[in-house]
């Protein structure tokens, strides 16, 4: 009955979700406290105070036809100026409402702007460790999948591998910058590089070839690292910005794509993302959550309570003899696993309660990826178990 593309979809449903459920299941046999579940990027602290005031104060006073009727397909017009005039503040950007175009949620975004970009063949190529979901965005438009291997030393785009395998048929390009598995953040220099290459590239092929830079964890950076604006270093970029992560708004779907001016035909590739948002079946981002963060624009999450989880957690693991790159943003540890075998890593680790997910799940076996966005507490209660878990896989490498 499915179709065939769907058949593979199914058959290796996201590791990540099945991680979630078996943390379910082991938290109802040995009780939710005794059970660390580090698989999910879902965010533990709360919305910011401002977020819930801003929805009790918009349904209760807004014409309620207005605020939840149809509107543009890429959203409202004022939300959109808002949203410009906060990145313009931030970043020293020039956007304005023509260049904002309001999604439901980053993955929607990223099918959004792929399906205005994207013919049958096209390539589109990713930096192991990457997003997975990425492979199943690319293939619903009939595009390949192009993955550059990883530099498991710092965990930073090979650019040599890179340059080297962009063809004629590259149509884009996704980077996630501070990144979800590795916590990397792309310096300036890496992504002056890549629009350099990019660029030459163009030149060579005679084509345009779209940066689309996945940013949901964009506010999330520690030790007062920044996170440049890729808008900056390469004429077609397209940033795919979420809600989910920087207002912990994850399950009310809401985020924006940037088409910025310089982009060629910028107008066209605007109003083709706007109608793939509505044959996509979004029609419109959810009108609620539009009016919500543009009365939010500039609220922050708690970047310290993940800050302070992320010490704690990168400290125990250290301590109990683990190695990985220490984050720089977004809420996950890489962690290298004794060796090397990241599933029979991740079962050993449930035997221990410890859920993880690994490695091969973002293109890069050999890790696990631990999702600090849990409770302080938590980590606090689970390191006793990583230790455990180290005496037994660092010092003996299971079998
Ligand atoms: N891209 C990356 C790298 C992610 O980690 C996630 C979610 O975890 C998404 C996109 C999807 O985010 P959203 O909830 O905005 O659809």
């Amino acid at each position: 009955m499915i179709s065939e593309r769907m058949i593979p979809l199914v058959n290796n449903n996201s590791a990540i979700r099945t991680m979630f459920e078996e943390g379910k299941r082991l938290a109802e046999k040995y009780g939710r406290e005794n059970v660390y579940d580090f698989s999910l990027g879902n965010p533990s602290v709360p919305a910011p105070e401002a977020v819930k005031k801003a929805i009790c104060d918009i349904a209760s006073s807004e014409d309620p036809v207005f605020l939840h009727g149809y509107m543009s397909n890429a959203g409202y017009e004022d939300v959109r100026a808002a949203i410009a005039d906060s990145l313009n503040r931030r970043f020293g950007t020039g956007f304005d409402e023509e260049n904002i175009l309001m999604t439901v949620g980053a993955a929607s975004g990223m099918n959004v702007i792929l399906k205005a970009i994207l013919d049958p063949g096209d390539e589109v190529i990713v930096f192991a460790p990457y997003f997975l979901e990425y492979n199943a965005y690319i293939n619903n438009y009939d595009g390949k999948v192009v993955a550059i291997s990883p530099d498991t030393e710092t965990f930073q785009p090979k650019l040599s591998e890179f340059e080297e395998r962009i063809s004629e048929r590259t149509k884009a390009v996704i980077i996630n910058t501070p990144n979800n598995p590795t916590g990397v953040i792309y310096s300036e220099e890496t992504l002056k590089r890549i629009g350099e290459i990019l660029l030459k590239k163009e030149k060579e092929y005679k084509k345009p070839i779209v940066l689309i830079s996945d940013e949901p964890y964009r506010e999330l950076a520690y030790d007062g690292a920044t996170v440049p604006y890729v808008t900056k270093y390469y004429h077609n970029t397209v940033v795919c910005y979420s809600y989910s992560k920087s207002l912990s708004l994850p399950g009310e779907r809401i985020g924006y794509l940037v088409i910025p001016d310089e982009m060629e035909e910028h107008e066209t590739v605007f109003s083709a993302a706007t109608i793939a948002n509505r044959v996509l079946g979004c029609v419109n981002a959810p009108s609620l959550m539009q009016r919500v963060v543009m009365r939010c624009v500039d609220e922050k999450t708690d970047v310290e309570a993940y800050d302070r989880n992320r010490r704690l957690l990168y400290g125990g693991l250290r301590e109990a003899g683990f190695e990985c790159v220490k984050p720089e943003g977004a809420f996950y540890i890489f962690m290298k696993v004794p060796g090397g075998d990241d599933k029979a890593f991740c079962e050993e680790a449930k035997k221990e309660n410890i859920l993880v997910v690994p490695g091969s799940s973002f293109a890069c076996p050999g890790y696990v990826r631990i999702a600090y966005c849990v409770s302080h507490d938590m980590i606090e209660r689970s390191l006793p178990a990583f230790k455990r878990l180290g005496d037994i896989t660092v010092n003996q490498v299971f079998s």
